[in-house]
């Protein structure tokens, strides 16, 4: 989302149009996902549709960038001949030239990252946000593709990302969701120690910003101070994306996650005993080579017993040039999909569960949109990012987009909580 962002910034920068359908356009560029089977079938599937264009409609050239464009370029190109040109994450720059009316601006990557988001056009309504703090990772996590694609771990300076921060809040952000590929790690390569704390204590003093949500967070990186401010900082909403992928030690250890069922537990323990009403979300890997269904017990007991407020679970894909891919056991698609079913239908039940509780409690939500089938609005409570996790349907007219109110729960509908608003104020729950 946020290069999609920034590639329109420089295609609008040096002088193109942009339109607001494909079928509009003279020039398409697709941006690419491509670090798991499911998402490069859907950016294939993208690809195709916009080749079609060329015949069907004004589109004259189709550019391809993005994840899936940096790791397979020969390929692309090979199997689909309406592509005019494949474009890598390092040289975005291309792009503008491509386009045929910008000029090229020649900086590494990392200079790229620093700058790009002066001319950002946001995607994403207008009192919320994605901010990139840092991008890139060294954690070489067995089964990921991403160090690979996206190259090594750097961070825009803090300076940077603040300049950033205090323009969205004067554009009307209320709502920052700090991202990178490992937050936790946010400092180390520039400052020689983690800083995410340092930086989140800085945002959180810019006039304007209700909500700063932290996500893609690494349990091995988690430290005291970090824990201290989230939990006492006002505005750092009150929930942790904490992607765990596994909990049995032998997994874990092939997984390459250098830490154990031991320290997940305790970290987990941690965190709820000094963030008062935390929502912990987290995601899960079935079927890693070598996964029995001994381990896997381990991880639907842990998923039962720890209650994460939220949850993904994904099968384990099988990625070129990664370790794991030349594992032994790998394990067949058919088990992979039925314990990722068993987990899904387990959290579902938690889920359904921690919403009933919450029926008559208020709880600070953030309103997005209007609900046009019920003359509501929809939102989210603090404890849900934008479009992974649950909505709250709010009856009435009495509320607009970017509010943030309290809101008393009323009832459940599927994964969503149905409320009404009370007043603005504090989030308790
Ligand atoms: S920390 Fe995340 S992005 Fe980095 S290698 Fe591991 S799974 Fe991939």
């Amino acid at each position: 989302m946020v290069d999609a962002e920034e590639i329109l910034g420089r295609v609008a920068d040096s002088g193109s149009t942009i339109c607001q359908y494909p079928e509009d356009a003279e020039i398409l560029i697709v941006n690419t996902c491509g670090f798991i089977d499911d998402s490069k079938k859907e950016s294939i599937d993208t690809i195709l549709k916009a080749a079609k264009l060329k015949d069907d409609a004004q589109c004259k050239k189709l550019i391809v960038t993005g994840c899936l464009a940096q790791r397979y370029p020969q390929e692309l190109r090979k199997e689909v001949p309406e592509i005019d040109h494949v474009v890598g994450l390092k040289d975005f720059d291309k792009l503008t030239d491509l386009s045929g009316s910008g000029q090229k601006r020649g900086k590494d990557h990392s200079a790229q990252c620093n700058d790009d988001w002066r001319n950002r056009i946001r995607l994403t309504p207008k009192h919320y946000a994605y901010l990139r703090i840092s991008d890139g990772c060294d954690n070489n996590c067995t089964y990921c593709s991403i160090p690979g694609i996206r190259g090594k771990f750097y961070s825009r300076t803090i300076e940077n990302i603040l300049e950033e921060a205090i323009i969205m809040a004067g554009e009307g952000v209320k709502e920052i969701n700090v991202i990178s590929q490992d937050t936790t790690s946010y400092g180390t390569d520039l400052y020689g120690k983690q800083q995410l704390h340092v930086l989140l204590e800085k945002l959180s003093k810019i006039k304007g910003i209700e909500w700063i949500r932290i996500l893609y967070t690494h349990p091995r990186h988690f430290y005291p101070e970090l824990i201290h401010v989230i939990g006492q900082q006002e505005k750092i909403c009150k929930y942790i994306d904490l992607p765990i992928q596994h909990i049995n030690d032998t997994i874990l250890a092939k997984m390459g996650r250098s830490v154990n069922h031991a320290y997940v537990e305790s970290l987990i323990d941690d965190l709820r005993s000094h963030i008062a009403n935390l929502f912990l979300r987290t995601s899960v890997i079935v079927g890693f080579p070598g996964e029995t269904d001994e381990h896997y017990d381990e991880l639907l007991k842990f998923v039962k017993a720890v209650q994460f407020e939220r949850l993904g679970v994904f099968t384990y894909s099988k990625e070129d040039n990664t370790p794991a891919a030349s594992f032994k056991k790998q394990i067949p698609q058919k088990i992979k999909e039925q314990r990722l079913r068993e987990v899904m239908l387990t959290q579902q039940e938690i889920v359904l569960k921690i919403h009933k509780d919450l029926v008559g409690t208020s709880i600070s939500a953030i309103i997005d949109e209007k609900d046009e089938s019920n003359n509501g609005w929809l939102g989210r409570t603090y404890g849900d990012a934008p479009d992974v996790d649950s909505r709250v349907i709010i009856q009435g007219n009495h509320v607009k987009a970017g509010d943030i109110k309290n809101m008393v729960i009323t009832g459940t509908v599927g994964y969503d909580l149905t409320a009404t608003s009370i007043k603005s104020g504090k989030r308790s729950k």
